[in-house]
């Protein structure tokens, strides 16, 4: 595990990557010079994203065509937060699965049977190919005793047309026809927060998201304890923020516009001890 340079405390990022390293298909300016300086610094990072529709292995590609050197093991997707933790709960379970390929690939992955009946669990994705039908089932399986689980409650997704129905408007439809609660895992869920921390051997205090989003990215961040910055590269703009009860630590109109001393801070020097007298004030007088 990489750890920071000498004389800096050690940190390291959690990177959210649309508004944040590029918006849909366009790379933001300095993302990939920022990304540079870190590893030339020696500072770990992992990409986190609320999208659980590609596998880790098609971002990485993502992100190598657009000049950003990636492998995928660098990025963490709110598809394998939830698969890791249905498998912890229930080894070998089931699962209906309203989604696509990234989220597909990883409950396999963490073996979890995708069936078309008799789930243990429904699972909620991002996709553009679902159909009432598969609406329609879930909301059966759930009515019948299965868990409703969502890869994230984020209500929309931005594309380059504008924005489209997210993952958390697919599940509102099925909690509002069932009576139940979906149990989410993706930002700002701490069971996701901190299994990307842990992935990069981080302690709380260590540990800084940057993200372009205020209830995924900044409330994950501060309910966690970890440092956060909100860039405006993305969707939010600085007056959204008065929206929101709780702020990012640092705000910046980009990665590469981060301010240095947010995340190089020279590590604590320690007092020398001295052997000298104390000083006149401290002296006692005898016989005064
Ligand atoms: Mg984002």
């Amino acid at each position: 595990m990489a750890s920071s340079p000498n004389n800096y405390q050690k940190v390291g990022f959690l990177l959210d990557m649309d508004g944040v390293i590029y918006k849909g298909k366009e790379l933001i300016d300095g993302s990939a010079d920022f990304l540079k300086k870190l590893r030339k610094l020696n500072i770990p990072y992992l990409f986190l994203t609320n999208n659980s529709q590609r596998t880790r292995r098609d971002m990485a590609l993502k992100l190598n065509r657009l000049g950003v050197p990636a492998q995928p093991e660098d990025i963490f997707t709110c598809a394998i937060s939830t698969a890791r933790f249905l498998a912890e709960k229930k080894p070998n379970a089931t699962a209906y699965v309203i989604g696509e390929n990234g989220l597909g690939s990883a409950l396999h992955q963490n073996g979890i049977t995708v069936v078309d009946d008799d789930a243990d669990f429904v699972v909620i994705g991002e996709g553009r190919t679902m159909n009432f039908e598969n609406i329609e089932k879930a909301v059966r399986l759930v009515h019948n005793g299965a868990s409703l689980i969502a890869t994230n409650l984020d209500t929309t997704c931005p594309t380059d047309q504008g924005i489209r129905p997210g993952c958390g408007a697919i599940v509102a439809m099925i909690e509002s026809a069932t009576g139940k609660k979906a149990f989410s895992l993706g930002k700002p869920s701490p069971v996701m927060m901190r299994m990307a921390r842990k992935q990069l051997g981080l302690r709380t205090d260590e540990t800084i998201m940057v993200g372009d989003t205020m209830y995924t990215d900044v409330l994950g961040a501060v309910e966690m304890g970890y440092r956060s910055a909100l860039v405006l590269s993305g969707h939010t703009t600085e007056k959204d923020i008065l929206n929101y009860a709780y702020r990012p630590d640092v705000v910046a109109p980009c990665l590469n516009a981060l301010p240095e001393n947010f995340y190089l801070q020279p590590l604590p020097t320690t007092p020398k001890t001295t052997n000298k007298s104390p000083s006149a004030s401290n002296k006692v007088l005898v016989g005064a």
